[in-house]
């Protein structure tokens, strides 16, 4: 599971976040929501250990997997050799199968700037999800989709967090989409000293 127990963090002299202290259990899913600019990304960021700058501890499981608003694929490399660059021991068909499971089957070899945006965030999902990790991190995954595509991965993700079971932390502003995917909603609000949790 993650354990998260922030006390801080700064940037430079501005407060960012406060005292945050919450557990993500194997197999929960956690939406985060807040108005914007309050510090979700940020939390996010501390969460999966890209920023390691804050005052405070985290305790995660050691398969991550993290998937941002902007999808982060190597423009250079094909989607298949986006999945198994990150995953140096994977088998080639469990790749082919993950990417058919997402709907990207026939567009292994297709390179990252042919695909649309909503292809692109599949492959970024079968990315996460290909090393079955026992964390995954999301922000914002289906933001400026049109609603059709967003609808079809806001299933494809629960039916994929379903069969690998991973400690789910995700940002959305979409009450529907945290009705679906999570257990608990934690809602962050400014506090004296940055962004704490409202009870
Ligand atoms: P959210 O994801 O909730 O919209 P962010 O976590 O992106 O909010 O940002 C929280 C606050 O921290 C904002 O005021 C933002 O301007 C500030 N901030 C974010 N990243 C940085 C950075 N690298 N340097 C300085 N300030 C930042
Ligand atoms: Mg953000």
């Amino acid at each position: 599971m993650i354990r998260v127990d922030i006390q801080s963090k700064n940037f430079g002299a501005t407060p960012v976040l406060g005292s945050i202290r919450f557990d993500v259990s194997n197999g929960q899913t956690i939406a985060l929501v807040g108005p914007s600019g309050i510090g979700k990304s940020t939390l996010l960021r501390i969460v999966s250990g890209i920023d390691s700058d804050f005052r405070g501890t985290v305790v995660r499981p050691e398969k991550q997997a993290v998937v941002f608003q902007e999808p982060t694929l190597l423009p250079w490399r094909s989607a298949l050799e986006n999945l198994c660059i990150i995953h140096p021991n994977l088998p080639k068909d469990r790749a082919l199968d993950m990417l058919e499971r997402v709907g990207l089957g026939g567009m292994a070899a297709l390179f990252p700037g042919q695909l649309s945006l909503g292809q692109q965030r599949r492959l970024s999902l079968a990315r996460a999800f290909v090393g079955a990790p026992e964390m995954l991190i999301m922000d914002e995954p289906f933001v400026s989709l049109d609603a059709q595509t967003g609808r079809a991965m806001l299933t494809l993700t629960k039916e994929l967090i379903a069969e690998t079971g991973p400690a789910t932390l995700f940002v959305t502003h979409d009450i529907h989409e945290a009705d679906v995917l999570a257990d608990r909603v934690l809602k962050l609000q400014a506090g004296p000293q940055g962004a704490i949790l409202a009870v």
